[in-house]
């Protein structure tokens, strides 16, 4: 398949692209666009054939649900049970942003799209060329991360290109996205509203709308035997194809084992990059060090993440090494999604 790729430009044949992208989602084809948060893989939400050419364009496990994405608070009644009121004050709050509410689904939204569960995840995505082309579209797009199961998720429309080329029908270049990690994924269908993946809206921001909000307590915690309650996040996703470990404990003893383990690999001949932070880059030695931004600035090391994950395995990185960090606030997605990369591959010192 050839795979069509627009660059929105501002110009005035954008509208006309997003036209095309919608007739071809509407025609049940497979079209990458981007969101605040990362990349989507859009397809008809309410069509199962376009949710089985998702999950076979990304490699993805048929029982790993995908979000629907709509562009009208206005429309979620048409896919979604909302019993108490709970998933309007959410949406009044939060919508459009960064946040995905999981409730009862209708009869509309085929088993295809929601890895056969009785609940519907659903974001209004606040990124104005998600919105335009949701809403060419029909209203309904079925939206997964536009990467190759396993990968990490892409945060630029290169990142799509390397893993889609060939496998869609077009991909919509909007630029770098800004968040640079998934929404915050909250379970609304039980007494307690629960936080099943951290991302930019956290605990603290939903509890003053909601009142209490617990979190699964898989998210940063490997150990546990519960099984995570979103079942994409029992796989072992945004894998680097090297070696990543997070070494965490007093940032000078960080900072010489780091260089003490990549110097050992670098004797063994492998190659080494280092995940540092604008305060500590240039004090490592590696083949690469790459910087996520300051450590007091959450929102930049969100938005690098992935970027630089992506960077390493094209420079064939055989052995990583990455500060940890803060895992308050937003900090938890952040290393939620590092604890991920690794495998949980933690060396304190
Ligand atoms: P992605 O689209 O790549 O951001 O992945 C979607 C995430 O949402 C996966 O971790 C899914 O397991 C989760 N998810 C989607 N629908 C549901 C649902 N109905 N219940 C629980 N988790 C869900
Ligand atoms: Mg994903």
């Amino acid at each position: 398949m050839k795979t069509l790729y627009e660059v929105m430009d501002g110009g005035s044949g954008d509208a006309e692209k997003v036209r095309r992208a919608g007739e071809i989602l509407k025609a049940g084809g497979l079209v990458a666009f981007p969101t605040e948060t990362v990349y989507g893989l859009g397809g008809d939400a309410l069509n199962p054939g376009s949710s089985r050419k998702i999950y076979a364009a990304k490699g993805r496990p048929s029982d790993n649900p995908l979000i629907v994405h709509i562009c009208r608070v206005s429309d979620l009644e048409r896919i979604a049970w909302d019993p108490d009121g709970r998933a309007a004050l959410a949406a009044e709050a939060f919508w459009p942003g960064p946040l995905t509410m999981i409730l009862k689904k209708k009869e509309a939204v085929p088993m295809e799209t929601t890895g056969g569960l009785s609940t519907v995840a659903v974001r209004f995505p606040s990124h104005p060329v998600a919105q335009r082309l949701i809403d060419a579209a029909g209203g309904f797009v079925a939206a997964p991360s536009a990467n190759t199961s396993g990968k990490p998720s892409p945060t630029s429309a290169r990142f799509v290109a390397e893993d889609m080329d060939g496998k869609i029908d077009m991909i919509l270049d909007g630029g770098d996205v800004g968040i640079g990690l998934e929404s915050t994924i909250v379970d609304l269908t039980e007494k307690e509203p629960m936080i099943l993946r951290p991302g930019y809206v956290t605990q603290e921001m939903l509890e003053k709308v909601l009142g209490r909000v617990s979190v699964d307590r898989t998210i940063l915690d490997a150990s546990s035997l519960v099984r995570p309650k979103a079942p994409g996040m029992k796989y072992r996703h945004y894998a680097p194809k090297g070696d990543l470990a997070v070494v965490e404990g007093e940032p000078e003893e960080v900072i010489k084992r780091i260089n003490a383990l990549c110097e050992e690999a670098g004797r063994q001949g492998k190659r080494t990059g280092v995940i540092a932070t604008d305060e500590t880059a240039r004090l490592y030695h590696a083949d690469s060090v790459k910087s996520v931004g300051s450590r007091q600035d959450e929102e930049a090391i969100a938005h690098s993440l992935y970027r630089i994950l992506r960077e390493f395995d094209d420079e064939g990185m055989q052995v990583m090494y990455s500060e940890a960090f803060s895992a308050r606030g937003m900090g938890q997605a952040i290393m939620n999604r590092l604890l991920k990369a690794a495998g949980h591959h933690v060396i304190t010192v």
